[in-house]
């Protein structure tokens, strides 16, 4: 029995010598659906402007002509974007490629600590910045040494401070007025393979000990080949399309954020070459999001699973017309079942389907074909161009049935890890899989210390260090109880520092303080989805191995002991 997985069709051939840019404005794919149509690329939710392919290249145009002047912005200069999703975000992201400079996308619900960690390691020299998020961006440009003049505002904004920051619509007019003054990237064959494209955040499928995030060093063929892998999953469907599950024509919420590789690859480039129409929506509420779908007639929802878990519970769906949704397809954290049963019952019409994917392969490896023969809970088939291993604990290959760590070969696996590029082609992800008979991909756990908090990585090593900067800390172990909405909730088991210890010793009641202090804490210095929402523990000791190494198991499987007691 082979012990080397893929999937049954073929990969067309991948070009190696285009930037993103020119991909996806240029290049004629024998699997492209979309060029030919007249149909939006994007469709902005609030106001319902439409942008077509020739207005939002000339607009990336215009924007990179006024990067390269005002800026001289040029080869693997660093840009980073810190918005929410925005429709002028995938003309910043093309403008920058166009100028061969690399861009990184920041989580806009980072503090100013968070973002200027991202600015320093990624070595950023310029920012594209949402009005909402302006006084972060600003105090962290600041304290990195990023000079007021380098901070361009995506939209206008209202405040005087940030009406002395010139926009991207005053740069894109400015830009189209003046004479072409930048050379276009161009690469040469196989150089697409080398050249940078993205430095996006990742903790890691190892974990860094003590450290926050690190950047994963995404090429333009990595993009490119993912988009391929995608479009080509999609294509060798042999239902009759009116059957399939995503088609081109359709229009799909991009409510998910384009900062993260799911957002960013599989809902920018993908959907977009395989002809799909992204209503672009900067912030999730639930009750605009079901607005939106009847207002748009949405046909393709990318969700997360706490998206899903109000889909099926939230009494506002009765009141919207969502006979549009053909398919709701999760990703970036586990769908149960359960979810997706319930989801079906109460959405009789609708596909539901789940993905699995991972920055480290930019982004999507498998994916549900949405057909009843699939196993419930499964994410999927690999997608065409991924070979995949299943390692058990002795080093040996897992048969068909048998667990172990995934891991995976794929033409758009990232270089590796800024400062530490990885040669062999072999991507260890961390989680822990079945490839079960009918070569389905089930995600049973995650080896990795990796934490899910709605689709969102926090890593238990970065707010460990956070705790430990703490005077009240002597040691501290973070752990996770599961949560159907949320997926993780962080639970920190913490060792009190001798002062707190003997505050403690003199008022049993400061140990409730202690722990509420904690929470607080972490609260105002990291983003809202890395909160001790599963609160703090006091311990004496946190177990470790007689290397030193934390025994992280033993704390999680006793918290969530705890939580099943009630
Ligand atoms: P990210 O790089 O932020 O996309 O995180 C990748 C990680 O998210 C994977 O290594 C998995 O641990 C988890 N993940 C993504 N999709 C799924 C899924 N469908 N089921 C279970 N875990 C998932």
């Amino acid at each position: 029995m082979s012990q080397i997985h893929e999937f049954g069709g073929s990969l067309p051939a991948i070009p190696d010598d285009v930037t993103v840019a020119q991909f996806m404005f240029d290049c004629h794919h024998p699997l492209r659906q979309e060029l030919d149509k007249p149909g939006a690329w994007l469709i902005e939710d609030a106001t319902g402007r439409e942008l077509v392919r020739e207005e939002i290249r000339a607009r990336t145009d215009a924007l990179a002509n006024s990067l390269s002047a005002r800026w001289q912005i040029r080869d693997d200069d660093v840009v980073c974007i810190f918005s929410p999703n925005h429709v002028d975000y995938p003309s910043a992201i093309w403008a920058i490629h166009r100028l061969g400079a690399i861009v990184t996308t920041a989580n806009p619900s980072y503090t100013v600590d968070e973002l200027v960690y991202q600015l320093k390691i990624t070595r950023a020299t310029l920012l594209i910045v949402h009005p909402w998020v302006y006084p972060i961006a600003r105090a962290a440009a600041l304290d990195v040494g990023i000079t007021l003049d380098r901070i361009i505002l995506i939209e206008s904004g209202t405040h005087d401070a940030e009406a002395k920051h010139p926009n991207v619509q005053e740069l894109i007019e400015e830009g189209a007025g003046r004479p072409k003054s930048f050379v276009e990237c161009k690469l040469k064959p196989g150089e697409a393979k080398t050249k940078l494209a993205f430095l996006s955040m990742s903790s890691g499928t190892t974990g860094l000990p003590k450290a926050n995030e690190t950047a994963v060093m995404a090429t333009h063929y990595a993009l490119v080949a993912n988009v391929i892998q995608t479009a080509a999953f999609f294509s060798s469907d042999a239902r009759p399309l009116t059957q399939q599950p995503v088609r081109p024509g359709f229009v799909t919420l991009a409510v998910l954020p384009f900062f993260h590789a799911y957002g960013l690859v599989y809902i920018m480039h993908s959907l977009i070459f395989y002809g799909l129409t992204l209503v672009v929506v900067p912030k999730f509420d639930f009750t605009g999001m079901l607005r939106s779908i009847e207002q748009y007639r949405i046909n393709y929802i990318c969700a997360v699973p706490p998206m899903v878990a109000l889909l099926c519970k939230h009494p506002d769906v009765e009141k919207y017309d969502l006979s549009s949704v053909n398919t709701v397809a999760s990703g970036a954290a586990p769908l149960t079942a359960e979810l997706t049963n319930r989801l079906t019952a109460r959405l009789p019409h609708v596909l539901v389907g789940q993905g699995y994917g991972i920055t480290e392969a930019f982004v999507l490896v498998s994916m549900s074909r949405t057909d009843d023969s699939e196993t419930p809970g499964a994410s999927g088939m690999l997608a065409p161009g991924i070979v995949a291993r299943v390692l058990k604990e002795d080093g040996s290959l897992a048969q068909r049935g048998e667990p172990g760590q995934l891991i995976i070969s794929s033409p758009a696996l990232a270089l590796g890890y800024l400062g530490n590029a990885q040669a062999d082609g072999w991507l260890y992800t961390g989680d822990e899989v079945i490839i079960n008979e009918k070569a389905e991909v089930i995600i049973i756990d995650r080896i990795k210390e990796l934490l899910k908090v709605k689709g969102f990585q926090v890593a238990p090593a970065e707010l460990e260090g956070f705790l430990l900067d703490h005077p009240d800390v002597a040691d501290a172990c973070v752990v996770s109880i599961q949560d159907e909405y949320n997926g993780d909730l962080p639970l920190a088991y913490v060792v009190p520092s001798a002062s707190a210890q003997a505050r403690i010793e003199k008022d049993s009641a400061e140990a409730g303080r202690i722990k509420m202090t904690l929470i607080k804490y972490v609260a105002e210095g990291k983003a809202h989805y890395k909160q001790l929402t599963a609160g703090v523990e006091l311990v004496d000791v946190i177990p470790k191995n007689p290397s030193g190494k934390l025994l992280r198991r033993v704390l999680r499987d006793r918290a969530r002991e705890a939580a099943k007691q009630g």
